[in-house]
């Protein structure tokens, strides 16, 4: 029986080509080569499996390739004794050092012996120190002067995952190349590409479960694939196999939850939960997941988010099918139960409640937000306009209750938008099953309106006002225009109409059940600063005499002086109080206060205070 050899290092990529998924770095290190401009120091950034060292073994072994240049594409030929001996793993012209494990001065002092001598046979020594952000402090610094100036011979390509760990004089050193997460769809055409030559059978959507798993990491990919290959009796990777391997709750869950929540259906929810929880899946896997599932759906529903669905295309249609039929109002307040549950999770005592509760809130939803009711883009039925005389008959009883807002807003539909009178939250059965196109509008937020033009009324005049307003602010400014006995304009004011308003206060309060002590405090000293008032009381009695009162009196001044800025702030003017002298400690100190001599007397005889 042949030995096994892992995925990930027999398909480690032995060209730059077959790099998946860093096109960017490749094709700038390929440049460097051809030009002639290759860096003396790299620093490879980037999270974990996504080839960091597997570029810099390539960039090792093609610019040794004694038979580089012969051809048009920058890749070693793989025949020359040096690229024979690097696919051998024997070549005496690369060094790797594991500074996790080697993080000492004397490592970098090793290895900087090393770099003394050329390479025997080949152009370049390289060097690449793997997860460099653990070097100590000392060794990075014994590392800096060869880092500056290494011999013409040397190249170091230093690799981390934690590129802020980095000190900036090393940073300031190297030529930074940023690796990034490989995207899912990549990663699974590699699985697949893999799976061919070993010539296992794959169900696609398998492979697209571990490329998510993996998030973004190749190698953590190849190991799950293994891990599940081997799993397989007949070789075949089935997607409800691995599945249950990976032990990831099924997409299909989230979508049937999210269906049943957006229908109310609150028992059916709980019975989905406990059969989620009895095939050993936890309750904050679940919220979490969930929460993601929301978060998905809502990037769905904008042309300009929806790259940052992050699935693949066979999930994705799936997606697209519902965030059509869940309003955006939905969605924002089921991420913030969901963020809210996730918060509470640890430190709730029965975690099944808690997460219990979080689907009732979620069910209860569509009713509170009445997401039936809320306009879309219109509050009202124009008697002219056509529409759906279902979705005119929901809207004309949502919207009496809205006549008794201030404001209602009367959409004009513009030229370009009049094929189609609503934005389109409302569910829309689909009868081929394929998911709705996501509209061409962005979409709008529920109960404001797309600035379109608006119809403003208020109340108190009842007068109609109508023109195209352009945005909301400039809708919010008609209003007010329309409405000059609702804005409220601060009135300056002297200090002598202050005191004769306050004059009136305290003589009113006199009248009514004023105490004495009340009467004295309202006629302490003011003084004014701008709209601030400064008290100045005496102790905290009249203090708290006027907290009592401090919210009716400034009520009064700022309608009779017709400011709404006034504040009132007060002190409490510093007070000689005999203090009582009870204490041994308090006793000393009055008597050292009236002779200093007693302190010179207890630090040189070194005594104390007898308690
Ligand atoms: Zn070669």
């Amino acid at each position: 029986m042949d030995n096994f050899v892992v995925s990930a290092r027999k398909y480690r990529p032995a060209t730059f080509d077959t790099v998946v998924g860093q096109a960017h770095i490749t094709t700038t290190l390929k440049n460097a080569i051809l030009t002639n401009h290759l860096a003396q120091a790299f620093l490879f950034c980037g999270p974990r499996g996504v080839g960091k060292t597997t570029c810099a073994r390539i960039l090792a072994k093609t610019i040794n390739c004694q038979n580089l240049g012969k051809s048009e594409a920058v890749e070693p030929c793989d025949h020359c004794d040096s690229c024979v001996s690097f696919n051998q793993n024997a070549s005496f012209n690369i060094h790797e050092l594991d500074a996790a494990s080697n993080n000492s001065v004397e490592d970098i002092r090793n290895l900087i012996d090393q770099v003394r001598y050329p390479p025997q046979s080949g152009q370049y020594k390289i060097y690449i120190i793997d997860e460099v952000h653990m070097l100590s402090q000392a060794a990075f610094n014994a590392f800096l002067k060869t880092l500056e100036e290494p011999p013409s011979y040397a190249i170091f390509i230093l690799a981390t995952t934690e590129k802020h760990k980095i000190l900036p004089t090393i940073l300031s050193r190297c030529q930074l190349f940023d690796f990034n997460r490989i995207q899912p769809r990549d990663i699974a055409d590699h699985l697949a590409s893999i799976a061919q030559k070993e010539g296992i059978q794959t169900e696609y959507e398998a492979l697209e479960l571990i490329a998510q798993k993996a998030d973004g990491g190749l190698r953590d990919a190849l190991s799950m694939f293994d891990l599940n290959v081997t799993f397989s009796e007949d070789r075949i990777l089935r997607y409800k196999e691995v599945l249950e391997n990976l032990h990831i709750l099924d997409y299909d869950y989230y979508f049937r939850l999210t269906d049943l929540l957006l229908a109310g259906n609150l028992p059916q929810s709980m019975l989905l939960f406990d059969e989620i929880l009895r095939k050993g899946f936890d309750g904050h896997q679940f919220i979490v997941g969930l929460s993601e599932h929301f978060r998905n759906l809502l990037v769905c529903k904008d042309v300009a988010t929806i790259q940052l669905l992050q699935v693949t295309e066979s999930i994705q249609q799936k997606y697209l099918q519902q965030a059509a039929e869940a309003p955006l109002s939905f969605l924002l307040s089921a991420l913030s139960v969901g963020a809210q549950c996730d918060l509470n999770y640890k430190s709730a005592k029965n975690q099944r409640l808690h997460v219990e509760v979080c689907l009732m809130k979620l069910a209860n939803l569509p009713n509170v937000l009445d997401i039936h009711a809320v306009p879309v883009l219109s509050s009202h039925s124009e008697p002219g306009e056509t529409r759906n005389p279902e979705q005119a008959e929901k809207k004309k009883d949502s919207s009496a209750d809205r006549d008794a807002l201030t404001t209602s807003r009367e959409p004009v539909a513009l030229p370009s938008h009049t094929s189609e009178p609503t934005n389109g939250y409302h569910p829309q059965p689909n009868g081929n099953g394929t998911a709705k196109p996501l509209p061409e509008r962005s979409p709008v937020i529920a109960g404001i309106p797309k600035p379109v033009g608006s119809k403003l009324r208020t109340t108190s005049n009842l007068v109609t006002v109508e023109r195209p307003v352009a945005t909301m602010a400039d809708a919010v400014a008609t209003a007010l225009a329309e409405a000059p006995e609702m804005i409220k304009v601060d009135k300056p004011f002297t200090f002598e109409e202050l005191q004769t308003v306050w004059q009136t206060y305290a003589r009113m309060r006199d009248q009514q059940d004023g105490s004495r002590t009340e009467q004295v405090m309202l006629n302490r000293a003011f003084r004014l600063e701008g709209t601030m008032i400064h008290i100045a009381l005496d102790n905290s009695l009249q203090a708290n005499l006027l907290n009592d009162l401090r919210q009716d009196l400034l009520t009064y001044l700022r309608r009779e002086l017709q400011n709404s800025q006034i504040q009132l702030t007060d002190t409490i003017a510093l007070q000689e109080t005999r203090k009582m002298i009870y204490t041994p400690q308090d006793k000393f100190n009055y008597l050292a206060e009236k002779n200093p001599a007693l302190l010179e007397l207890k630090r040189t005889l070194g005594l104390d205070v007898d308690y």
